[in-house]
C-alpha cells in the first residue's frame, strides 16, 4: 500500500479522505506539479516550484509552495523510492474546503494539499528505438494552458482519443498550429533545426522542454522557437515529445503519415542520450 500525503499527514492511500466540499473535487480549482526524482534526488525542483508559485499566484491561492520540497522528500522516503532509478512525485494544492459557490470563499480557507509518489520504469530501449505514433486533435482547452491546473478534462479527452486510435500521443492543434501534446511538449526537426512552439498562454512551459533546448544548444544544434503549422509538421524530418513522464519520446508517424524515413532520427536519439546522461549524473 503506497503512502500518500494529505494536509500534514502521511498515511496509507486507502485511508486518505477528501471532503466532498473540496473545491478541487467540485471545480477542479487547484494546481499541481509532477517532479521526477533520480535515485531519490528531485530534479530541477527550483523550476517546478517556480512554476507552481506562478500557478498559485494566477489562481489567487495563498500557499507557500516551498513547503512542498519536504513533502516530496517525505513521500520518496516513506515509499522506499530513495534509491530507485526514476520516481515521480505528484503534489496538488486546491483552494480548500467550502460550501459550493463559484466565487472564492471569503474569508479564504486553508488550501488542501495532497501528494503521492510512484516508481517509473523506463520502456526498453528496443521499444524506444522502434518509435511511437501520434494523432492531432483540436485544442479545446481554455486560453490559460500555461497554468498547470488540475482541471485536465480536454487533456484527458485528447489522450483517450490517442488510446482509441492505438497511438501514444495526441497533439493539440489550434488555428492550424501544432502546439504541444496532451501531457508533453512537441518538438520537430526541420533540416537540422530543433523547432518547438514558443512559450505563450497556449502551452505549458515544460521543465523538460527547457532542458531539451539547453541540451540541443550544448550539442551545437540550432534551436528555433516558432509556430509549427500542422501541414509543415507532416514534412518534418523528426518529431518528438518531451515531458516529466514522457522523457523524450520520438514519433515516427503523425495522423498515419510517415515522419521522415519512418525511423527514429539522430537528433531525437542524441538528445535522449544527453537527457539520460544529465539525469543519471
Ligand atoms: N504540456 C502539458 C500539457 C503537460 O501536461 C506537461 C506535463 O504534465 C508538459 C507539457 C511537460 O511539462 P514538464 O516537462 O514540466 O513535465
Amino acid at each position: 500500500m503506497s503512502v500518500v500525503y494529505l494536509n500534514g499527514d502521511y498515511l496509507p492511500a486507502d485511508q486518505a479522505k477528501v471532503s466532498v466540499n473540496d473545491r478541487g473535487f467540485l471545480f477542479g480549482d487547484g494546481v499541481y506539479e509532477v517532479t521526477p526524482a533520480y535515485r531519490g534526488l528531485l530534479f530541477r525542483w527550483a523550476q517546478h516550484v517556480a512554476r507552481m508559485r506562478k500557478g498559485l499566484a494566477a489562481l489567487g491561492i495563498d500557499y507557500d509552495a516551498a513547503a512542498l520540497e519536504a513533502v516530496k522528500q517525505g513521500l520518496l522516503a516513506r515509499n522506499g523510492l530513495d534509491d530507485v532509478p526514476v520516481a515521480y512525485v505528484y503534489v496538488q494544492v486546491t483552494r480548500g474546503i467550502a460550501p459550493r459557490t463559484h466565487a472564492f470563499p471569503n474569508p479564504p480557507v486553508p488550501p488542501s494539499v495532497y501528494g503521492f509518489a510512484n516508481q517509473y520504469v523506463r520502456p526498453a530501449r528496443e521499444v524506444w528505438e522502434r518509435g511511437y505514433s501520434a494523432i492531432t486533435v483540436p485544442d479545446q482547452r481554455w486560453a490559460l494552458a500555461e497554468i498547470k491546473a488540475i482541471a485536465l478534462l480536454p487533456n484527458c479527452l485528447a489522450q483517450q482519443a490517442a488510446v482509441d486510435a492505438g497511438v501514444s500521443d495526441a497533439i493539440f492543434v489550434r488555428d492550424g498550429i501544432a502546439l504541444e501534446g496532451s501531457h508533453n511538449n512537441l518538438f520537430a526537426v526541420f533540416d537540422g533545426v530543433v523547432t518547438t512552439a514558443p512559450k505563450s498562454n497556449y502551452i505549458l512551459h515544460g521543465v523538460t522542454r527547457d532542458l531539451l533546448i539547453e541540451l540541443a544548444r550544448e550539442l551545437g544544434l540550432p534551436v528555433e522557437e516558432r509556430a509549427i503549422p500542422v501541414a509543415e509538421l507532416y514534412s518534418a524530418d523528426e518529431v518528438f515529445f518531451t515531458g516529466t513522464t514522457t522523457e523524450v519520446r520520438p514519433s515516427v508517424e503523425v495522423d498515419g503519415r510517415k515522419i521522415g524515413d519512418g525511423r527514429v532520427g539522430p537528433v531525437a536519439r542524441g538528445l535522449f542520450d544527453a537527457f539520460l546522461r544529465v539525469t543519471a549524473g
